[in-house]
């Protein structure tokens, strides 16, 4: 058997960490077993299509090269499945439906629907439809009406879940879902089953959520005499509160990492193990390895906890294993408008590649290297140009520095050292930390002489004079 497996989003958002999630466990099995991962837009529900989404889903997979291998047209790169194009298949299956008795046309207004739920729940009541129409003996000529499946009225109906087991479900309990709507579009239930029949889907592997609404697609897969395909229900992605993942735990857009500075990859091994596990240890995965590695058997039904702290951290990892050039090009996008040379900028970023944890964060981290008008920080101001003087450090600095031919870390480094032995200082602790608020107006970042090294001579001794200018006690 060829596994065959699909994401299908609705487009009716921008995709949530939690889809990718289920999503990345599809391409993550057709990859391992060599099978089939199919893009299907379920864009059935027109009025809640949010401008941008269908863009938004592709972008999302591509950007984490999650690839998809068939679409509607011949050849690729493919055009996903939208359910839109597919209706002309589906009227042939709910006619048949209807013919058989499984299905029947509802006539009930909203008004209807209104009252009775009110009803019930003032009854305190399950509400449900009553069924109301299934036994119509004069149906209504010329009213609207939706097509509603018939759910058995007594009875089990049994969820075989690869994760989870059986699940039962009393059949008196499940409502008769709603298969095509008044505006003739079918519903999530019944054109998702249909598709995913059609389309030889073998595994359905989707959001816990789903699993209230199984005995309906069951009863539709029995309804038509298919096959059921394996059903793979994982849990849901909770916050560390252990509340359901949302907007208040920081970013749960897919494409908001992105903004935020994660690498694609980090990404992808963070999600993977967001309820999923090797069997081992392993934290750090390559793609190549999470292919290997992936099976539903290690995937795990007690909720994962999506950890924003973790994923940053496992980012930081990802950006230290990049090569240099490929971190520089990576981090232009998030440093906004620089004017600097190619080679400048590349070795100021260099020197933020071993602390950084996601790419966004460079452009706080650097952005005294390209702007002469920097800030001084108070705190630093306080502590080494107010409680004491820092023009004989300045001024001593200034010299040497001058002076200095070979203009590297480890050339420069002794200066630092000769400047505190002829000020008579105990330590030079005091000469490193005054140059360094000079120099950059701050009181940590790399260390001073791999800073001096990379903005060169001329800037250094440039930015010491502005401070010696404006920030010297004894200046006039
Ligand atoms: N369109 C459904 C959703 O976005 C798909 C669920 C499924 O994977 O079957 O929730």
């Amino acid at each position: 058997m060829s596994v065959r497996v699909r994401f299908a989003p609705s487009p009716t958002g921008f995709p949530h960490v939690g889809n990718i999630r289920t999503a990345l466990f599809d391409w993550l099995l057709a990859r391992n077993m060599g099978g089939t991962f199919i893009l299907r837009v379920e864009d059935t529900d027109r009025s809640r299509e949010v401008e941008g989404a269908r863009e938004g889903i592709k972008e999302a997979l591509r950007w984490l090269g999650m690839d998809w291998d068939e679409g509607p047209d011949v050849g690729g790169p493919f055009a996903p499945y939208n359910q839109s194009e597919r209706l002309s298949i589906y009227q042939p299956l709910y006619q048949q439906l209807l013919a058989q008795g499984d299905a029947y046309k509802c006539f009930c207004t909203s008004e209807r629907l209104a009252g009775l739920r009110k009803s019930q729940e003032e009854a305190k009541k399950p509400t449900m439809y009553d069924r109301h129409c299934r036994q119509l003996s004069d149906a209504p000529e010329g009213q609207p009406f939706v097509i509603r499946l018939k759910m058995p009225l007594e009875g089990k109906t049994v969820l075989h879940d690869y994760l989870r087991g059986d699940v039962e479900f009393d059949n008196a309990l499940v409502d008769d879902p709603v298969l095509i709507k008044s505006d003739g579009f079918p519903t999530y239930h019944f054109a998702a089953m249909v598709d995913d029949h059609l389309m030889e889907i073998t595994h359905v592997i989707r959001a816990e959520e789903w699993i209230s609404s199984a005995p309906k697609h069951i009863r539709l897969y029995e309804a038509f005499g298919w096959q059921q395909p394996i059903w793979v229900h994982p849990s849901i992605i909770l916050g560390p509160d252990r509340k359901r993942l949302s907007k208040r735990h920081g970013a749960t857009e897919a494409l908001a990492f992105r903004d935020e500075g994660v690498l694609p990859d980090a990404l992808v091994n963070f999600l993977a193990l967001c309820g999923w596990s090797p069997g081992d240890d392993r934290e750090v995965m390559t793609r190549r390895e999470l292919i290997e590695a992936f099976s539903l058997d290690g995937i795990q039904v007690s909720p994962a906890i999506f950890d924003h702290e973790k994923l940053k951290w496992m980012n930081g990892v990802y950006i230290r294993q990049m090569p240099l050039p490929v971190f520089g090009a990576a981090c232009r996008p998030y440093l906004g408008e620089v004017d600097a040379p190619d080679e400048y900028i590349e070795a100021v970023v260099a020197l933020e590649q071993e602390r950084v944890r996601t790419l966004s964060e460079i452009k706080e981290a650097t952005s005294f290297f390209f702007d002469e008008a920097f800030e001084y920080d108070e705190k630093g101001v306080e502590k080494w140009f107010r409680q004491g003087d820092p023009r004989p450090i300045l001024e001593a600095m200034v010299r040497r520095l001058a002076a200095q031919e070979h203009w590297s870390a480890d050339g420069l480094a002794p200066i630092a050292d000769a400047v505190a032995e002829e000020l008579g200082l105990e330590k030079r602790a005091p000469v490193i930390h005054t140059a360094r608020v000079a120099i950059s107006g701050r009181t940590g970042g790399p260390g001073l002489f791999d800073m001096m090294t990379v903005m060169g001579k001329d800037r250094v001794l440039r930015r010491i004079h502005r401070t010696l200018e404006t920030h010297s006690a004894s200046a006039p």
